[in-house]
Parts: structure tokens; sequence; C-alpha cells
């Protein structure tokens, strides 16, 4: 029997990325428990969010729980998105959020950026573990591709020439934030001393 983690997450888009990467693991996202659970993810680091909502799950269910907070940074942005990237539109939807970037860079010249990913696996209070993981690129004009989510279509990843979107899920695995994040934490799952 495969063993079970839940993960701190209702974003499609996020949970089938963690599913397809951790595939000898059974997990279990919030929407699958059912639960109506918001979490105010008020921290100012990515780290600190992800323990914010890991620890939320594993005061209910005493199970091992893992969370990622994550984000864009683009630099001539500085303050705007990072830990608030969700937020950044009023509405919140990815379209809205994508809409606003263009306009916001439409005649800035520096259009550099980066996503980072912090993954909190919540083993215990005694037992807390953060991995991380960050890939360089930069924002297009328009956007480019089908797959993914949030501003995955907007981001061309560094050396590439191709955005997130661009990518089916196991070539975004290779390159990606979240995949290089997901690379630390399986490789301490499978080390003997994690004990669960
Ligand atoms: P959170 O970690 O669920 O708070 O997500 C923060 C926001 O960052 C998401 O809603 C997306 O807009 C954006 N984001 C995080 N990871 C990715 C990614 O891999 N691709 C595109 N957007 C992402």
């Amino acid at each position: 029997m495969k063993k079970e983690i839940i993960i701190a997450s209702k974003n499609p888009g996020k949970i089938k990325e963690y599913q397809n990467a951790l595939k000898d693991y059974k997990i279990i996202s919030i929407i699958d428990l059912g639960i109506d659970l918001d979490i105010e993810e008020d921290a100012l680091t990515f780290a600190e969010n992800a323990k914010l909502k890991a620890k939320a799950l594993y005061d209910i269910y005493h199970r091992p729980v893992i969370a990622d907070d994550s984000g864009l940074v683009v630099n001539a942005l500085r303050n705007e998105l990072g830990v608030k990237s969700k937020r950044f539109s009023k509405s919140e939807t990815d379209e809205d959020n994508n809409a606003l970037l263009l306009e916001k860079l439409k005649s800035v010249k520096d259009r550099t950026a980066y996503f980072k990913s912090s993954i909190c696996l919540y083993l215990s209070p005694q037992d807390i573990r953060i991995y991380e993981g960050k890939t360089l690129g930069k924002i297009i004009g328009e956007k480019r591709g089908r797959n993914g989510f949030g501003y995955d279509s907007l981001f061309l990843v560094d050396g590439l020439n191709k955005t997130y979107a661009e990518l089916n899920l196991e070539e975004k695995h290779l390159v990606s934030h979240r995949g290089k994040a997901i690379e630390k934490l399986k490789k301490d799952l499978l080390d003997e001393n994690t004990d669960f």
C-alpha cells in the first residue's frame, strides 16, 4: 500500500504536479478531504507561508502534510507579486492576473523574473522541513502555450525559449521551481531517517 501524504492545496494545477511527481505516494488534497479550510497566508516569506498551511492541516489530522507556497517575482515590480502573486489583481483569477501583469510591464524594458517555491514537510511539531527551488526567466509580451496554470503562459524559461505553458508536466517538472524543490523533498522522503 502506498504511503499517504496530505497536501495543503486546493489548486488543481499544483496538485496535479505533485501527484505526477510523487507517484509512489498517495497524495490527498484538501479537495479530496472535502473540508472547507481557508488558511490566511499572511507571512512575509514563501517558507513561512508554507509552514502556516502545513501546520493548519497537521493540527487537524496529525498525519504527514506537505504544503507549498510559491510565486512569481518580477524584478521591475518588486514587492507587487512574490508572496502576493495570487492576490495581484482584484478578482485574483489567473486571467486577470496575467492581464494586469502585461499592462504593468507595457513600457518596461527589464522583464527579468523568477519563480520560487518553498515546500514544507510537516511530520510533527518537532520535525518540520523546508525545501526550496528557483527558476529564472522573463515575462514575454503575449501568452504562449496552453498547459499549466497561473502565470505559466507568460513565463519564458531562461535557456529554453519556451514558456512553462509550452511544456508538459514532465518537462515542466525538470526545469521548474516546484520541480527542483520536489526533487529535494523526494530524496528526503526516501531517506531512512525520515520516519512516517
Ligand atoms: P500559492 O502558492 O498557492 O499561494 O500560489 C501563488 C500564486 O503564484 C498562484 O496562484 C499562481 O498565480 C502563482 N504560481 C505559483 N506557482 C506557479 C507555477 O508553477 N506556474 C504559474 N504560476 C504559479
